[in-house]
């Protein structure tokens, strides 16, 4: 044991200490995910030095063979893991193991619900990280040294994963992190050498360097040699350097996992080797929920970008829209430059080429999904449907294949479910149909019954239901789908065209005409409310309606931007009346012009609500309606 110097104990930050306790206290399912984590952090910390050495090549002294060494002691009840990478520095190892929270880990610890099970899978999520280790060991040890610094600026770092870690400067002969885990008595199971190749096996084949174990010593004891032959366990090589055919579904859905910190497996993935002017592989994955992060501005995204197999950077976002943001993957680039930087990426167009292939091959993968597996891409729209109704909106030139992507609750279907595409609707379009109908409103509940629906339901014309926040935002991109223009059925003057035949249109005219009058009393009696009065061709049953005007904005977007304090034109609706209903007749023969207007008014505040709109004025309706039930009472 060398000489510590420099000797402290330093408290972990509050953050790592909630972490740590949730972490032992929750993950105890799966404990053998510790080594995953560990191997994890060790190929990092490879990937890092091969990076700077590009550079610096000096670093890789006193070793280029870089690998991952497990060995374990059944008798001291330990299992080591050391590694020949980047290492850390006496600083990097009290920020990195102790008092830098991890990114996010303050908005992880906001979305905890104290339902342990949920908690539990958001910790997967989170990516659990070097702390895992302490779900099997109650003291762990950490020697480490950077890669460039020298044998005497070794560091110990030992804790026991309560509140506090000694941190003090040693000798370390190598460079890179050596890490002892002490087990806690009931998981000595893991200082074995058949478990741990096991675990190795499962979780860490595709890791692209070397995991060694000792080899098992079969002869007797006496001859055993002091030091042992070291057997490379795992495959070793990046797994997206190979054949797509020699690489099975568990390899790809383990190593998802690595580079998603997900604890689930993908729905989907897609792995290509590009040649031909640009040469690149990307292994793409449509992963099985949402983060918690999804909507969240800062939340990490993007891929793993590595050139020529050198890892480069993580989270490397030029290579997908925003509106694919969730998806996982690697991409590794042979045209490249090693030394290529984020400000580089920015600018290159290379990227823009790749960025655009990358594109495609998720929207091909995502219609592949829709068409093989429904019921799993059911799940992908429920998690990510929102995000991608992103789409249409920042990417112009692939509108119509992400269009084709989207799913929409509509009159066709029970229950609300998104589960209709554009091309469903096209393949149902009435005879004379030349238009896609929908409505937008704040919830199923409210749209379902909307009096707008009413001439459609007459028809048998089906109308897609849009309730989600963002769906009349998303309209507004949308303008046509296969040929077909969208229609907004409470918008404008409804015009069916050849939906309706010749004789429909001329009665509708006729019926226009006789009721002139009605209209101009009803101008009079709503007057500054409204846009314009009409006879409407929309209603069945119920006695009015009020429509957007052509231009105006909704009633969702008028939300959306009050809400976000901004001053939003006042727009007037028009008002349509069935001039079929029995209280519209009633209406039209009402000769107290007083009865008439408060009848009028009642109507449009009726119409308002209908449409899920507020009343500028609320007491007034109760007044006028109170005194109209007190008039059928007497
Ligand atoms: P993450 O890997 O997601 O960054 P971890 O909790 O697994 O989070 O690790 C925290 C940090 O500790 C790493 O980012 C790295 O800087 C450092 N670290 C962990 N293990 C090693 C290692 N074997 N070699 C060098 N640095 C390491
Ligand atoms: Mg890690």
């Amino acid at each position: 044991m060398s000489v510590e110097t420099q000797k402290e104990t330093l408290g972990f930050q509050t953050e790592v200490k909630q972490l740590l306790h949730l972490m032992i206290h929750s993950l105890y399912s799966n404990k053998e995910i510790f080594l995953r984590e560990l191997i994890s952090n060790a190929s990092d910390a490879v990937d890092k030095l091969r990076f700077e050495a590009l550079a610096k090549p000096e670093l890789l002294e006193g070793g280029s063979e870089l690998k991952i060494r497990v060995s374990f002691d059944k008798d001291a009840k330990t299992v080591t893991l050391e590694d020949n990478g980047i290492g850390m520095s006496r600083e990097e190892t009290i920020a990195h193991l102790g008092t830098i929270a991890k990114s996010g880990t303050a908005d992880f610890l906001k979305n905890l619900s104290g339902d342990q099970k949920k908690d539990s899978s958001l910790i997967g999520q989170f990516g659990v990280g070097f702390y895992s280790a302490f779900i099997v060991a109650d003291k762990v040890e950490v020697f480490t040294r950077r890669a460039g610094l020298s044998a005497g600026e070794g560091v110990h770092w030992a804790s026991k994963g309560e509140g506090d870690f000694e941190i003090a400067t040693v000798e370390k002969a190598e460079r890179g992190t050596r890490i002892v885990l002490h087990l806690k008595s009931g998981e000595e199971e893991f200082a074995d050498g058949w478990r741990l190749r096991n675990v190795i096996k499962k979780y860490s084949d595709h890791i692209g360097l070397p995991i060694e174990l000792p080899k098992e010593f079969h002869g007797e004891e006496k001859d055993k040699p002091a030091e042992p032959e070291w057997e490379v366990v795992n495959r070793a090589s990046a797994l997206w350097t190979r054949p797509r055919t020699e690489v099975t579904d568990e390899q790809y859905q383990e190593f998802y996992k690595h580079v998603s910190h997900d604890y689930d497996n993908p729905l989907s993935w897609s792995h290509n080797k590009v040649e031909g002017k640009l040469e690149y592989t990307s292994l793409l994955y449509v992963p099985g929920r949402a983060p918690f992060d999804l909507y969240q501005r800062e939340a990490p995204r993007g891929l793993k970008l590595y050139v020529q197999r050198v890892f480069i950077m993580d989270q490397a976002d030029e290579f997908l829209p925003l509106y694919l943001r969730f998806i996982k993957g690697v991409v590794d680039s042979n045209d490249l430059s090693l030394n290529v930087s984020r400000e580089i990426l920015q600018k290159d167009p290379v990227i823009d080429s790749m960025k655009s292939a990358l594109t495609k091959r998720v929207l091909d993968m995502l219609e592949k999904l829709a068409k093989n597996e429904p019921e799993q891409y059911k799940a992908f729209w429920k998690n990510f449907g929102q995000v991608l109704k992103e789409g249409p909106a920042e990417d112009f030139a692939n509108k119509e294949k992400i269009a084709g992507l989207l799913r929409f609750a509509s009159t066709a279907e029970g229950e609300g479910e998104q589960v209709v595409s554009l091309g469903d609707y096209v393949s149902r379009l009435k005879e004379g149909q030349d238009k896609i109908y929908f409505l937008t409103g704040e919830s199923y509940a409210q749209v379902k019954n909307s009096p707008h629906l009413e001439v459609f339901r007459k028809k048998g014309i089906e109308v897609l239901l849009l309730t989600d926040r963002i769906d009349e935002w998303l309209m507004s991109y949308l303008t046509e789908f296969d040929g077909k223009s969208f229609i907004d059925v409470a918008r404008g003057d409804l015009d069916l065209g050849s939906l309706d035949s010749e004789e429909d249109k001329k009665a509708q005219e006729e019926v226009a005409k006789s009721k002139e009058g009605l209209v101009e009393r009803l101008k009079t009696a709503l007057g500054e409310q409204v846009a314009e009065v009409r006879v409407s061709h929309r209603l069945t049953d119920s006695p009015a309606i009020l429509a957007i005007g052509e231009q105006d904005l909704g009633l969702q977007m008028r939300q959306i931007l009050e809400a976000s304090g901004q001053k939003v034109p006042d727009s007037k609706p028009i008002f349509e009346f069935n001039p079929n209903h029995p209280l519209i007749e009633k209406l039209d023969a009402e000769p107290d012009e007083d009865r008439f207007g408060d009848l009028s008014h009642i109507l449009f505040d009726q119409a308002a609500l209908a449409a899920g709109d507020s009343l500028k004025d609320p007491a007034a309706y109760v007044q006028r309606l109170n005194k109209l039930l007190v008039e059928l009472s007497a």
